[in-house]
């Protein structure tokens, strides 16, 4: 009953629900999704011997709740049998995705498919073979509650999309920024716009149907300020990202947002550190800007961290800031700071002080971001002044 409670949750922990990852954010939302299936998993997979000694055989008069017997009727217990072998494959293919080579869209779609038939079964196998999921009042809740968890796809896969439908965008623009970094601006198709704050990411679809599993999460670079148009910094990685380059302006999109809590608006600090690795930019671009547009008195620092030099992006905005460049791979002549942003590097760029009362936006390499983290705890910064969010969910 835990494992099943656990697995029904699981849907609503997917990110695509604003209400639960903008609150908690998406780092915590993921990370306790990634938790939770593990601890299901595992109660899951020791049920079955936990009724070692269990008289078996069937229902007896004398047991009508069924607490004393296990049932051995194999079309109860079938259902349960399936769940027992599909969800160690389904949590060690999310384990293993990144390490198996197979599309990361097929894999979604596996893993949201997959996780909808364990739910159905496990739902058949507590009602029919539990000792208590019999009871009428117990069916219904199990039959509410999988109906819920299992409803939450229909509203991601089919009800999302229709509203995105009526609100379509068109690419505007594709500017290579460096050798493999781009930046894509859409711009709304006969509708008012994006509800969204500096910082947020939007689900982008470029040219596919709405309802296709081919979407991509993308920080929005561009500041809410700036207008309707929407910009993103796009890196690239895989299928999608590398033909950004080939992508006609004029290409219907569609965007599912806005998510993410890398947001600074109402924050009280007196100053605002921005901590960028890479591509960990594009969010902290958007505050930026947005900060500048609207005439933001807080105090910024931005530390930009990159291999070499001409992955440096925007550097003709930010050379007007305060800013740190950091390159693990310098040219002979760079005087900037070389190596990775580490703890020496951060106390040379901030004072105690700053460390202790400014909001640190931090976004990039899933390294940087543990070093980071880790070296502003113990230099005392609060940890609800910290604002992180991945890139990549390991
Ligand atoms: C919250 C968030 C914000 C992001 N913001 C940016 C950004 O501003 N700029 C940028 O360049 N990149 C950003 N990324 C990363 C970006 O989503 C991936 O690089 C991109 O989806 C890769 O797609 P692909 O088809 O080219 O690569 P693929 O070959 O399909 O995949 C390469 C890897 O990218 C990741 N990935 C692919 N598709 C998805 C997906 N739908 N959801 C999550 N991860 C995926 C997976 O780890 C996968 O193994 C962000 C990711 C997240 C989670």
């Amino acid at each position: 009953m835990l494992a099943f409670s656990i697995i029904l949750v699981e849907f609503l922990l997917s990110g695509r629900f604003k209400s639960i990852s903008n609150s908690i954010g998406m780092d915590r939302t993921m990370r306790f999704h990634q938790i939770i299936a593990r601890s299901a998993l595992l109660f899951a997979l020791v049920h079955p011997f936990l009724y070692g000694g269990t008289p078996s055989g069937g229902q007896r008069p004398w047991d009508p709740t069924r607490q004393l017997t296990i049932t051995t009727d194999l079309s109860s217990l079938s259902s349960g049998i399936a769940a027992f072998v599909l969800l160690p494959s389904l949590v060690l293919f999310a384990v293993y995705r990144t390490q198996l080579e197979y599309k990361y869209e097929t894999w979604r779609l596996m893993h949201g498919l997959g996780a909808a038939l364990i739910a159905m079964l496990l739902l058949h196998h507590t009602v029919y073979a539990g000792r208590y999921g019999s009871q009428t009042l117990m069916t219904w809740l199990w039959l509410t509650l999988t109906a819920v968890s299992v409803g939450s796809l229909f509203y991601v896969y089919l009800l999302v999309p229709l509203l995105e439908k009526r609100r379509s965008w068109r690419v505007t623009s594709v500017t290579q920024l460096t050798p493999r970094q781009w930046e894509l601006t859409v711009g709304a198709n006969g509708h008012a716009g994006l509800d969204y704050k500096a910082g947020q990411f939007a689900w982008l679809n470029v040219g596919h149907s709405p309802f296709s599993p081919y979407e991509n999460p993308f920080s929005i670079s561009s500041a809410p300020a700036s207008g309707s148009a929407v910009s993103f910094m796009i890196k690239e990685l895989g299928d999608f990202t590398r033909t950004i380059g080939l992508i006609k302006p004029g290409t219907i999109a569609y965007l599912d947002a806005a998510y993410g809590t890398l947001v600074v608006d109402d924050r009280k600090e007196p100053g605002v550190a921005l901590i960028a690795g890479g591509i960990g930019i594009a969010p902290l671009l958007s505050i930026l800007r947005q900060m500048r547009l609207t005439g933001d008195t807080r105090s910024v620092k931005i530390v930009y961290g990159n291999q070499s030099i001409n992955q440096v992006a925007y550097s003709d905005e930010l050379d007007k800031e305060d800013v740190t460049y950091v390159l693990s791979e310098p040219p002979e002549t760079w005087q900037g700071e070389t190596g990775l942003i580490d703890p020496k590097l951060f106390d040379r760029v901030f004072t105690q002080e700053e460390i202790r009362e400014w909001v640190f936006v931090v976004c990039g390499p899933s390294k940087m971001m543990d070093v980071v983290e880790d070296h502003l705890i113990s230099r005392g910064a609060p940890s609800n002044h910290i604002l992180a969010e991945r890139f990549d969910y390991d």
